[in-house]
């Protein structure tokens, strides 16, 4: 069976370390971009489209909830309120909020896709599944515990790692103060 994947997917890489345990979100729709960004840095992250709001907040109610929709009535357990368009800017809500550290996070330990948690592999295993040409330039694959995806570094992971440093560099930041 050969499973090729796209040059995107180059970016969901597996990581050494263990998902942070301690931290559940779930992101309410619109903001899949940033649920997707949520797990490359390794947090478990739920978000299902067609979830009504109402089931989303029961489903999470230990957990951490992101959301554009101002809050009406009471509310139950952890809520950010997303202000911000642009991904970046809504992952520095997210970090500023919970005052997260680089070392909270554990990029590219998920899927984006769907959330589960990706395991390395041994590449002999995956000679068949890979095009030929990564399995002989690379020497690190993982894959996705729950939808088989298969990852490799790539130049896209070190894009996204540049992009979730950025988040956490105080030049970044105080980009953010600014426009404030
Ligand atoms: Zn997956």
């Amino acid at each position: 069976m050969h499973q090729i994947e796209p040059v995107e997917k180059q970016a969901e890489v597996l990581a050494e370390l263990t998902p942070k345990p301690e931290m559940v979100f779930a992101v309410a729709q619109p903001l899949g971009r940033l649920a997707r960004w949520m797990r490359l840095m390794g947090f478990d992250t739920l978000y299902e489209p067609g979830v009504t709001p109402a089931r989303f907040e029961k489903r999470c109610h230990e957990g951490i909830y992101l959301t554009r929709t101002r809050a009406a009535g009471e509310q139950t357990g952890k809520r950010i309120q997303i202000e911000t368009d642009r991904v970046k800017e809504q992952l520095q809500e997210v970090v500023s909020a919970l005052g997260l550290q680089m070392s909270d996070l554990n990029p590219f330990s998920r899927c984006a896709g769907c959330n589960a948690v990706v395991h390395k592999m041994d590449k002999q295993r995956l000679k068949s599944q890979v095009p030929d040409y990564v399995w002989e330039t690379h020497r690190h694959f993982s894959r996705c515990s729950q939808c088989r995806r298969i990852y490799w570094p790539g130049s896209h992971t070190r894009r996204s790692l540049a992009f979730i440093q950025a988040l956490f560099s105080p030049r970044g930041r105080q980009g953010q103060d600014a426009r404030r």
